[in-house]
């Protein structure tokens, strides 16, 4: 464990690292060994794989001497609640650009200002350019010089830190598995593998095919300069599109509550974990395998999931 600090004003965050690596026991799980790390549990509102990908690039804005950080997201967006925790942890002013100009609120976003983000609302057309120079210029007339987080945390900064995840993992495995919604997380972690070692991302979004994929791989352009080969995107269970759910996921969180009593996040974990465990039923997962689960957060009271 190390605490990170840095200007006056921060408040100290102490990430709980190396987060927990467990086995789960589970009977319909026979043929492969299950082991979970438990990204969820380090920290509160700046923890799973929010931390792992905000952790360098918190580092470059410090370089940069930025004070302030600006991001985008949906209302619920747990990336945009764990920039502004990080902002308040470390010292940086942050801006919350939300899609909609309903002027969406809720518990998250709530929990966003306490940490004292300023919300700015955009509306939908906009919002689909902001990567737009004018857009971005609109931005600094309004605000200032700000350094940019882009929607998910997701840069080749990102990299690194999922990366270092898998550094962590002190047992052999075969498979590491993580959902998928930018995919930054699954780029990570693909670079952090060894050559026998393979990532399978579960995509959240509906109709994402190729999309996502290419996304993967201009990330691993960026930040490592070659494509990598050892990963994959199963399409399967998105269960409806982000932020939907079914019967067969709502079933299968309250009987993996019931069994384990870990609460699933069903934006994403729950849909990794479904898939995996049809996989392993299936016998998509060659028997004997190792398969490490990513749970990279946990779930957030008052978000569409709960
Ligand atoms: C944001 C988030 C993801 C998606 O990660 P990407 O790197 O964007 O693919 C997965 N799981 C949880 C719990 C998240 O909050």
């Amino acid at each position: 464990m190390r605490t990170v600090s840095c200007m006056a004003i921060a408040t100290a965050f102490t990430p709980r690292l190396p987060s927990p690596l467990v086995p789960l026991d589970d009977e319909r799980l026979s043929s492969v060994r299950l082991l979970l790390k438990r990204d969820d549990l380090i920290g509160a509102d700046l923890a799973g794989n929010k931390w792992r990908k905000l952790k360098y690039l918190l580092d470059g804005a410090r370089q940069r001497r930025a004070t302030m950080l600006l991001t985008f997201g949906g209302a619920y967006s747990n990336h945009v609640r764990a920039l502004a925790a990080a902002g308040q942890h470390f010292g940086f002013q942050t801006i919350g650009v939300i899609r909609g100009d309903e002027r969406p609120y809720n518990t998250s976003l709530a929990r966003a200002v306490e940490f004292g983000m300023q919300l700015h609302y955009m509306d939908r057309a906009t919002y689909r350019r902001k990567r737009d120079p004018a857009v971005l210029e609109d931005l600094r007339g309004r605000f200032g010089q700000f350094y940019l987080v882009p929607e998910g945390g997701t840069t080749p900064l990102a990299l690194n830190g999922c990366a270092e995840l898998v550094a962590e993992i002190a047992e052999p495995f075969n498979l590491i598995c993580c959902p998928v919604g930018t995919g930054g997380t699954l780029g990570g972690l693909a670079a952090g593998l060894h050559c026998h070692q393979r990532a399978r991302g579960y995509a959240v979004l509906r109709g994402a095919q190729g999309g996502l994929e290419a996304d993967v791989n201009d990330l691993h352009v960026a930040g490592l300069g070659r494509r990598l080969d050892n990963w994959d995107i199963d399409h399967g269970w998105h269960c409806g599109g982000f932020a939907r759910r079914n019967d067969v996921l709502d079933e299968f969180i309250e009987d993996f509550r019931r069994r384990h009593g870990i609460d699933l996040d069903a934006i994403y974990v729950a849909k990794m974990m479904l898939g995996i465990f049809s996989s392993v039923v299936g016998g998509d997962i060659v028997e004997g395998s190792t398969v490490v689960a990513v749970i990279t957060g946990a779930p957030f009271p008052g978000d569409l999931s709960t």
